[in-house]
């Protein structure tokens, strides 16, 4: 079994990592909006691994 070293936010209907941060925070603080440039789709992504202050991504 591989261990990621980081959480790879994954399509969860193409199963791509093939994305783009569309919001830092979705619906909850721990979830984020992504949009995958494979199959065009937004979907969400838990965050349940990291409880250090969020990246800074733009
Ligand atoms: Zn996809």
């Amino acid at each position: 079994m591989v261990l990621e070293k980081k959480t790879q936010p994954r399509c969860s209907f193409c199963d791509s990592i093939d994305v783009s941060l569309l919001s830092p925070f979705g619906t909850a603080q721990l979830v984020r909006q992504y949009y995958c440039n494979s199959c065009h789709s937004v979907f969400e992504f838990i965050r349940w691994q990291s409880t250090e202050e969020d990246e800074q991504e733009v």
